[in-house]
């Protein structure tokens, strides 16, 4: 069986793929599992030149890369060159781990006591279609570099990229068998990853619904599992704000990547004081804001990914209070534009559901204090903003504020340095910086008995 492979911004095809039955899959499962003991016994030094090889390869096939990424997601170039190039970066951050997996020597009597991260075995990576190739990097470097073997699904909509990384791998001189793209359905692959017995952890990133059945299917086989789900994160201006430097940056904070984005900042929660000026402040950089061809360099913003989640996105606007709109092209492709919306309560289906498109919702707050409850009014709990000139309240309210990540004066959620992940529902584990290697592991204890 094969699926056909869409480019979002004329809706014509560009290319098909296999996508796999039952048997291919456990086919591919059983050679990971194979690759399984020669991986994790290639030395750590070599496993560290083998991806940093990898990297190497990824940054020489940047530009291809990030062509393919326009053309099958359409994410705008600036965007996609980005996208590849945190794939070779988390490459090489994690190519420093195998020679650093370092264990405990615990004091204990008689004898000598210490600690291994040993791998879990293989590993099963599902990918989600808004960010194909970063998401599928968080989860395979670090897995790989931890001395797992890995199978990986992509989205049936975005699979030519991590198909393209597989590939890659294999030139960069990856054993075979040690990291397979398997594309196919998620009913069929993705839950294949969770019946498995051989698959030893599930990282799984996309919507709530789907990740709480991973959970509860995982939990079958005690299988490791790492979420990260939906969000609807706050981005909060308090009065005393840089108000023209924080409408400035409003726009891209839930616009970019057409705000199929699990980090958008989708609601903005406004001090009363200053919420007409700030409403005036961020209509003109709305309007500014330039949808257009993804492959055109100054594109900010391109096209949703499929004419069903476009009829989703526009049904949160039929019957809402608009306050304006950006601007989008017309004719084929499945355009929609910067939208801004009014919020009369927080029980406003726009203001509480994820949209997952080019939405943003408004609502006013008198202080602090309502500020926070409004913000943490929501099961979800991934990423968001804060904007004031005084230190207290910037340490209060981000302490105060329930999500995994959150930035003041700024809206900086990824960097591949620092974890992510979410509270909440937004999701279980911490992809990225030091502590997501030990998502990978398993801590072993050894007692070696010193005798008489
Ligand atoms: P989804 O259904 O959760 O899909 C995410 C990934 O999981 C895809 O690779 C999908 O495969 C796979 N999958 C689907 N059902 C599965 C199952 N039963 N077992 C194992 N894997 C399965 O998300 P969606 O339908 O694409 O998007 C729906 C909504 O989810 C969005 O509108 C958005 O609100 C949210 N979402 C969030 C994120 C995020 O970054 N947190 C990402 C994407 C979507 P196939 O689709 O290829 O069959
Ligand atoms: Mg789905």
């Amino acid at each position: 069986m094969t699926t056909d492979v869409i480019n979002p911004a004329t809706g014509t095809v560009l290319t098909s793929v296999p996508s796999l039955g039952l048997a291919e899959v456990d086919q591919a499962i059983d050679r990971a599992q194979r690759a399984f003991p020669g991986w994790r016994a290639v030395a750590p030094g070599e496993r560290a030149r083998l991806l940093r090889r990898f990297a190497a390869v990824v940054e020489e096939h940047l530009d291809e890369l990030a062509d393919l990424e326009v053309r099958n997601a359409g994410h705008t170039i600036g965007n996609a060159r980005w996208e590849a190039g945190n794939v070779r970066d988390v490459l090489n951050y994690y190519a420093g781990a195998p020679e650093r997996l370092i264990g405990k020597q615990i004091p204990v009597a008689g004898g000598l006591d210490v600690t291994f991260h040993e791998p879990l075995g293989v590993v099963g990576i599902i990918v989600p279609w808004n960010f194909p190739m970063p998401i599928a990097g968080w989860g395979f470097a670090p897995a790989l570099a931890a001395g797992n073997t890995v199978v990986l699904k992509p989205a049936e909509l975005t699979p030519l990229t991590a198909i393209r990384l597989g590939e890659l791998a294999l030139e960069a001189g990856v054993p075979e068998g040690v990291f397979q793209i398997v594309p196919g359905k998620g009913s069929i692959v993705g839950q294949r990853f969770v019946t498995h017995p051989a698959v030893r952890k599930v990282c799984f990133t996309g919507s709530t619904e789907v990740g709480k059945s991973i959970m509860a299917g995982c939990a079958d086989q005690v299988k490791r599992v790492t979420l990260e789900l939906g969000g609807k994160s706050a981005n909060i201006v308090f009065a005393d704000a840089d108000l023209e430097k924080a409408a400035a940056a409003a726009p891209a904070s839930v616009f970019d990547n057409a705000g199929q984005d699990c980090c958008a900042r989708s609601r903005l929660l406004v001090q009363e004081s200053v919420y007409d000026k700030f409403l005036a402040l961020l209509e003109p950089a709305v309007r500014a804001f330039r949808v257009q061809d993804p492959s055109d360099a100054a594109a900010e913003m391109g096209p949703l990914i499929s004419a069903a989640h476009r009829t989703t996105v526009a049904s949160y606007v039929e019957g809402a209070d608009v306050a304006f709109v950006g601007n989008a092209p017309e004719g084929d492709g499945w355009w929609f534009p910067p939208t801004v919306l009014l919020a009369h309560s927080p029980g406003d289906r726009h203001w509480r559901e994820e949209v997952f498109g080019p939405v943003l919702s408004v609502l006013p707050f008198r202080d602090e204090q309502e500020a926070v409850r409004l913000a943490n009014d929501t099961e979800y709990g991934l990423s968001g903003s804060l904007w004031t000139r005084d230190l207290g309240r910037a340490l209060r309210v981000s302490r105060a504020v329930e999500t995994g990540a959150l930035s003041v004066n700024s809206h900086s959620s990824v960097r591949y340095w620092t974890p992510f992940g979410g509270m909440k529902q937004s999701g279980l584990g911490r992809e990225l910086g030091p502590d997501a290697l030990h998502g990978f592991t398993d801590v072993k204890n050894v007692f070696l008995a010193s005798g008489e």
